[in-house]
């Protein structure tokens, strides 16, 4: 029987996948294991040592969501036929491989109801931002205006303040 919290069902028994899970509840498997293992919840870095770790759901989903969102930013204006193909194509493998498997689930139905826009820049990237939204309204956070995705993800914010 494969742990509950490992994707890869190869995965040693233990073995817990942080980008399943939220920190919080990953530290506290941590913690059980061994007490006096101090985290970045204590310090905002890791006091064992400074060398970087595997991501949990929180930094791996925000990672990801600047990827996508900045790749829908720079996509074509006038994508070819061939380019639609491909970001659909890129799309739908992308939602089999993300390794946070519930979210990969979620998603999945997510964007089989709501099929990938790739005509233009501006479509894939007010998709994306419903996309991002449907997540927030999952997890009870704030949805975004999407009116502002192009601020946010290309030319920085009108009032100057990433210039
Ligand atoms: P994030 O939600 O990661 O957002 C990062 C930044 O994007 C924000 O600071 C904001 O500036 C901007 N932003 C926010 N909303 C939008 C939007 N609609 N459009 C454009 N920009 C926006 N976590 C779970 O716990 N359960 C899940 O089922 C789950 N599913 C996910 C599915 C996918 C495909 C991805 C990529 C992530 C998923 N996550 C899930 C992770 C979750 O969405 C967040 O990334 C994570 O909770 C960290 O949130 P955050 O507060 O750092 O901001």
């Amino acid at each position: 029987m494969s742990s509950r919290y490992s994707y890869n069902d190869d995965a040693p028994k233990q073995e817990i996948c942080r980008a399943c899970t939220d920190f919080k509840k990953w530290t506290k498997q941590q913690t059980t294991r061994n007490p006096n293992r101090k985290t970045s919840l204590d310090t905002g870095i890791n006091q064992e040592t400074t060398k970087e770790c595997p991501l949990d759901r929180e930094e791996l989903g925000h990672s990801t969501w600047g990827f996508l969102h900045t790749m829908a930013a720079y996509y074509p204006q006038k994508p070819t036929a061939t380019e639609q193909k491909e970001m659909n194509q890129f799309i739908n493998i992308f939602s089999k491989f993300y390794p946070c498997k519930e979210c990969a689930d979620d998603f999945k139905v997510d964007i089989s109801q709501n099929p990938p826009e790739t005509g233009s820049q501006k479509e894939l990237s007010k998709w994306m931002c419903d996309r991002h939204n449907d997540v927030n309204r999952k997890l009870g956070k704030k949805l975004f205006d999407c009116s502002k995705v192009d601020e946010r993800w290309r030319y920085g914010w009108k009032d100057g303040s990433c210039d």
